[in-house]
């Protein structure tokens, strides 16, 4: 019996263990992909405070990870398929092992949203990727796309200016989410080109992808792009199967009173997962924290 499972590892889930390892809970961290989440394979991160010049994002959530650790929580690399609230204990099941804990933490955070066009399943791993930083290397002087108006698309644009030969940056509306900070960098950057009001119809190619076809939103005319890449950052969506009918969701997200609890007594969201506005790391780590210290409160009572 844990005093406390938290599902994710992430910045959210990695503040909450430091917290409530830190108060002496027994604490589980589990985490089904990359511990650190998101952050861990963004490059730069140049908004996290306390860093003046930036930190790179494995680097930053590496020493979240030994924090946690130090302060005795475990973690697991383990995917939850489902949890339950039982009479003598919240019960989580992964794909490896049953647990039984008194309190539940979660912080999953939200996967990325998948375009869903013609040749985006056929192509992936083969052209079609979902993160700059990790897939980059293999288009050096190779021109390539991004598609997306946020924040994310705009970054790994000008990440990928760097390594690819030719950045196109796809976005439906002539508007970017992006600071306009970044939107800013990326216009002077004379490798990225922004293709505004277009649409990918479909990925094309034969072994590997070699073009994606546009359309233009407005006059719905057709325009091939030769690319070798496709980067898909056009934003994020809830990971919340596994709570579906025990939790109360709004969109998909988790919806929390301000103590961090959800609809289910000793059932606790933070981070990205949680139905709310803002979603940077900082958050995430507020979040965490408030949930280890509610935690720690729930359980005292
Ligand atoms: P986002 O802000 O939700 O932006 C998603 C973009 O994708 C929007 O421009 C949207 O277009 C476009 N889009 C959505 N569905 C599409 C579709 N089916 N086809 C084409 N385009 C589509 O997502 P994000 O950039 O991943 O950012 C998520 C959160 O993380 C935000 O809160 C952001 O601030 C944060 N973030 C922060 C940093 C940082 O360094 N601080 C870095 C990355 C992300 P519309 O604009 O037309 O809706």
């Amino acid at each position: 019996m844990y005093d406390v499972i938290i599902l994710g590892g992430g910045p959210a889930g990695l503040s909450a263990g430091i917290y409530t390892g830190r108060a002496w809970l027994k604490t589980l961290i589990l985490e089904s992909a990359v511990v650190g989440g998101n952050a861990a394979i963004a490059d730069k991160i140049d908004n996290y405070p306390g860093f003046p010049f930036g930190i790179l994002g494995g680097e930053l959530m590496d020493n979240f990870r030994k924090q946690a650790e130090r302060f005795g929580a475990t973690i697991r690399m383990e995917e939850v398929i489902m949890i339950e609230d039982t009479p003598t204990g919240k019960k989580v099941i992964t794909t490896e092992a049953e647990y039984m804990t008194r309190a539940i933490i979660i912080a999953t955070g939200a996967d990325r949203r998948e375009l869903k066009v013609e040749g985006e399943q056929e192509f992936l791993g083969r052209g079609v990727s979902y993160c700059a930083t990790c897939d980059g290397a293999f288009f050096r002087d190779y021109p390539v796309a991004v598609v997306g108006g946020g924040e994310s698309a705009v970054k790994e644009a000008l990440y990928l200016a760097d390594i690819a030969s030719k950045v196109y940056l796809i976005h439906r509306r002539e508007e970017f989410r992006a600071t306009p900070d970044s939107v800013d960098k990326m216009k002077k950057n004379p490798k990225i080109e922004p293709r505004l009001n277009r649409v990918i119809k479909r990925i094309e190619g034969d072994t590997l992808m070699r073009r994606i076809i546009l359309q233009d939103v407005q006059s719905e005319a057709e325009e091939v792009l030769e690319v070798e890449g496709l980067f898909v950052s056009i934003g994020l969506v809830a990971a919340t199967d596994f709570v579906t009918g025990l939790i109360n969701t709004k969109d998909g997200y988790i919806i929390t009173n301000e103590h961090m609890q959800t609809s289910v007594e000793g059932i606790f969201a933070a981070g990205d997962i949680r139905s709310k506005r803002t979603r940077q790391i900082a958050t995430a780590v507020g979040d965490g924290v408030q949930a280890g210290m509610e935690v720690t409160e729930y359980l005292k009572e």
